[in-house]
């Protein structure tokens, strides 16, 4: 079995029985598979506008080249919503097709969005997603320049990266506020970003009753910020990879845990009585895994809901490319230590944990196929000759005309070869490559997309060099 034709199937629809099976988890009305494209529009950080942070394969609009309004009228999302009403996925929702198939519903993406859907659809969207700045204070090991202004100048010793988004971006944005129903707000560490107070106020003039979810690493907690979550509804999303202060400060480098976790309390009583929602967000890393049943513990017994996210990069963080045997000895720790729940939310707890371990359980499968190849033994040369027909096959079986699927195609090997002219190195590149294969398409596509060859560069030196000098 080739790599790419295990990841995805020969159509890019949605079986019945996967269908029936992820709906009887969602709570809400399910009339949509996905509501991220009837009502949101996603900003990233360059002034990308598309329909979620995973549809990266189609930009609705990029500012301040297009507006707003051209991004949620235009061409490219109206083509999203016609193949998601028909349950078509081939569209650039491909990886949402593939969580599903793989039965990780609680990592479909657009799970995520069915809590954006609206009473009543109108023609305005009722929901944003704003990632407007890397400005951060962290240099997280898991993390990346992208998402880091300190990682960019201290880890990457590179250029920050311009950012887009000013004051005329805010004013675009009034029209819109009165309709809006949620917003979320990340970074970078979103309340360093001095736009979003600035949207913050005209929220607050123009619909306080407008949820604000905002993502932290938690450490950041001033008068100004608590004077803000007491005129307006914030939930809280706050980022602890740890509760053992030596593999906290391995993993969020720069951080101060102590501080973190008594910010997490003032957040968690601000949640209770504004009545609003309060999550911890856990990477599952090679550094914390098998710190995992501790902390969920911890949070169990502070009454806390926690998620996992899926952790695909850096090479030496994530677990999903670790050797089959190491896997296999995560997956038999984390059964053994798998707590039974009693209250509400420890059972929301338990259903995720369930949910990373069938995670691993499907990458450890994957692993054993792919130890078969034994790629670290092929070239340079072969290795592109594999991805490159791995590409032709992934974009032969999706919903797009073949001059576009061409297009793509010479798209992302010229980016790849770029990335090899840049980086002058061929052992890390070999690495790259290795892990550019073992990558689901579905996942691996968008990404390659939405970035430059100099940004690839940046991720694979850092991963590839520090895996090198640690031996990883
Ligand atoms: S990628 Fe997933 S979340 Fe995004 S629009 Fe498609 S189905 Fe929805």
């Amino acid at each position: 079995m080739s790599i790419s034709r295990f990841f995805r199937s020969s159509k890019c629809q949605a079986s019945k029985s996967d269908l029936l099976k992820y709906n009887a988890l969602r709570s809400k009305d399910k009339t949509r598979f996905c509501y991220a494209p009837f009502q949101q529009i996603t900003f990233m950080p360059s002034g990308e506008m598309y329909a979620c942070y995973y549809n990266l394969r189609n930009k609705l609009g990029q500012y301040p080249h297009d507006s707003i309004s051209d991004a949620w009228n235009g061409k490219t999302i109206k083509e999203i919503r016609k193949c998601l009403d028909k349950h078509d996925f081939g569209n650039g929702c491909e990886e949402c097709l593939a969580q599903l198939k793989l039965g990780n519903y609680y990592s479909v993406a657009a799970w995520h969005y069915d809590y954006i859907k609206p009473e009543h659809e109108t023609d305005m969207p009722t929901a944003f997603q704003f990632q407007l700045s890397n400005a951060c204070n962290y240099e997280c090991i898991m993390c990346s320049g992208e998402l880091s202004t300190s990682i960019r100048s201290n880890r990457e010793h590179a250029p920050l990266y311009g950012r887009p988004y000013d004051d005329k971006f805010v004013e675009q944005l009034r029209p819109y506020i009165p309709h809006l129903q949620n917003t979320s707000f990340t970074g970078g560490e979103t309340f360093l970003n001095p736009l979003y107070y600035k949207i913050w106020d005209i929220i607050a003039e123009e619909n306080p009753q407008c949820i604000i979810s905002v993502s932290t690493n938690g450490s950041i907690l001033d008068e100004r910020i608590k004077s803000y979550l007491e005129k307006l509804k914030f939930n809280i999303t706050i980022s602890i990879n740890a509760v053992d202060n030596d593999i906290y400060k391995s993993v969020h480098v720069g951080g101060n845990m102590e501080n973190v976790l008594n910010n997490y309390l003032y957040f968690k009583e601000y949640c209770k009585k504004a009545n609003t929602q309060l999550m911890i967000k856990i990477c599952p890393l090679r550094q914390n895994i098998y710190h995992i049943p501790n902390l969920m513990q911890y949070f169990n017994l502070h009454d806390t809901c926690i998620a996992f996210n899926k952790v695909m990069y850096p090479p030496h963080c994530s677990l999903w490319n670790l050797p089959s045997a190491e896997l296999g000895k995560i997956i038999n720790f984390l059964k053994q230590n798998r707590k039974t729940a009693e209250t509400e939310i420890e059972k929301l707890n338990l259903a995720r944990y369930d949910t990373l371990i069938n995670q691993l359980t499907k990458w450890h499968q994957r692993r054993i196929e792919h130890e078969t190849l034994k790629l670290s033994e092929k070239s340079c040369d072969e290795l592109i000759k594999i991805f490159e027909n791995n590409l032709k096959e992934y974009f032969s079986n999706l919903n797009i005309s073949s001059t576009d699927a061409k297009t793509e195609i010479q798209e992302n090997n010229e980016k790849i070869r770029q990335t090899a002219t840049l980086m002058n190195d061929d052992r890390i590149f070999k690495d790259a490559l290795i892990y550019l294969i073992e990558l689901p398409m579905s996942f691996l596509v968008p990404q390659l997309k939405s970035r430059s060859a100099e940004m690839l560069r940046s991720r694979f030196e850092y991963s590839f060099k520090y895996c090198k000098q640690t031996n990883l």
